[in-house]
């Protein structure tokens, strides 16, 4: 089978319905349905290289596996809560003034495309309001 449409099955795959961010061995489970014959390497191979061409973002969201998700336009960002695993999706819009004061100022031009950002929710903030112990 030809790499370059193993690439392509991959976006299809993670174009498709359901959750967007799957991890490498998700995706081979999916592909296998559709291509029986495909090996776990050659995903992990397109994978790298779609990685490499920007299609495809890899994002650790504190899952402990790699999450590969398709680049879209425009792009999208994340809040992932780590008291009950929630993901909230954050538009470019609101970070891509800070990406630009980055660029700016440390003449640094940024890869990143997927930003993850850990936190609690406003449910598991409510839940985890303990008072602070009094000061001694
Ligand atoms: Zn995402
Ligand atoms: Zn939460």
């Amino acid at each position: 089978m030809r790499q370059s449409s193993v690439q392509l099955a991959i976006l299809d795959v993670l174009a498709g319905e359901g959750d967007s961010h799957l991890s490498a061995l998700e995706i081979y489970e999916r592909l296998k349905a559709r291509l029986p014959a495909i090996a776990p390497s050659t995903v992990y191979r397109a994978l790298e290289r779609l990685t490499q061409q920007g299609l495809v973002s890899v994002s650790d969201m504190g899952k402990g596996v790699t999450l590969y998700e398709r680049v879209g336009q425009p792009l999208h960002h994340h809040l992932v809560c780590t008291g009950c695993g929630q993901v909230l999706t954050i538009d470019h819009s609101q970070v891509g003034p800070f990406f630009a004061a980055i660029e700016n100022t440390y003449a640094f031009r940024l890869q990143t495309n997927h930003l993850i950002l850990f936190g609690l929710c406003r449910a598991c903030q409510a839940q985890s309001s303990t008072p602070l112990p009094p000061e001694a």
